[in-house]
């Protein structure tokens, strides 16, 4: 990689281009150059990229937060906390796709707790269509509101008839990847997923958003781990976002930067320039400050 080539951070296209013509994989070091670019060039212009893209901060949606897999207590514990949790999620995330009995464990034991609304992954669990469809309905009488990634991704023309049945939006996660995924996925699914790290970046996003409107579909923001620098760049996309899922940074404990804050449930975006971004003073910080101690220990 030569990055000397390229004369102003301005040029972010043909920078991502280049980068991306390397190889075809590494999409998340992809994305940690795009993320950077775009913070740098929008602290030089001095504008946030919400406002930069003309996107009403108001439109944000609420992001959900995940109950991940567990025994029945744990899952109960695990919905206390949720509800009792000072950002006040609105929306809890459910993974499933494991055997019926266990799905619907998780999702009863949620429920003796709280009627907050659900929104599932079955993470390509479901292979069956029938069984995915009579899921789907199960699910619904439950309050729950959309269903991710219901059957494996090449199970386009089975996800197809889920759809056309399910009284329940379905969204490609797995089955959407890059921009060029997309057109492949209308009328198997109501929407997708967007995640930086698998997308390489803002760029690549912001093209999949217009793509996204111009076909009629609809949008979820996603993310893995991820600082807060990474999750404050996806939370500038989130305003045209039906769905968000942008909780990756409050389950780590190494987070370098503050920005996008969760406030009662909804991602809240600031009118500050590039992605809103103050490093603060964290665990890793003092991590760093310890090795480098001890490194200058042992040199005097
Ligand atoms: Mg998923």
């Amino acid at each position: 990689m030569d990055l000397s080539k390229f004369s102003s951070p301005f040029l972010i296209d043909d920078i991502c281009k280049y980068l991306d013509s390397i190889t075809t994989y590494n999409c998340a070091a992809k994305a940690s150059v795009d993320i950077a670019l775009h913070d740098l060039v929008g602290n030089i212009i001095g504008q946030p990229w919400w406002k930069m893209w003309g996107f009403d901060p108001e439109k944000t949606p609420c992001t959900t937060y995940t109950i991940g897999l567990a025994d029945k207590p744990e899952v109960v514990n695990k919905t206390k906390e949720l509800i009792e949790d000072p950002h006040g999620f609105k929306v809890i995330k459910v993974k499933l796709g494991m055997t019926e009995e266990a799905d619907k464990m998780m999702i009863e034991t949620i429920r003796s707790v709280t009627d907050l609304p659900i929104n599932i992954d079955a993470n390509q669990g479901w292979k069956d269509k029938h069984y995915a469809l009579d899921m789907i309905h199960w699910l619904n009488e439950r309050n729950v509101k959309m269903i991710e990634q219901p059957m494996p991704k090449l199970m386009l023309d089975e996800t197809a008839w889920v759809r056309e049945n399910s009284p329940l939006p379905i969204v490609a996660d797995e089955a959407c990847q890059r921009l060029t995924d997309i057109p492949h996925l209308k009328g198997a699914y109501d929407g997708f997923n967007i995640k930086l790290m698998k997308c390489t970046g803002l760029r690549e996003a912001r093209e999949m958003v217009s793509l996204g409107e111009s076909i009629g579909m609809k949008m979820m923001i996603g993310c893995m781990s991820e600082t807060s620098a990474a999750i404050s760049a996806a939370a500038q996309l989130s305003p045209k976002m039906t769905w968000a899922d942008i909780d990756g940074n409050l389950l780590i404990s190494n987070d370098c930067y503050k920005g996008m804050q969760v406030i009662d449930g909804k991602i809240t975006v600031y009118d500050k320039p590039g992605l809103g971004l103050e490093v603060v003073d964290n665990v890793w910080g003092d991590k760093k400050r310890e090795i480098r101690n001890k490194e200058s220990k042992s040199k005097y």
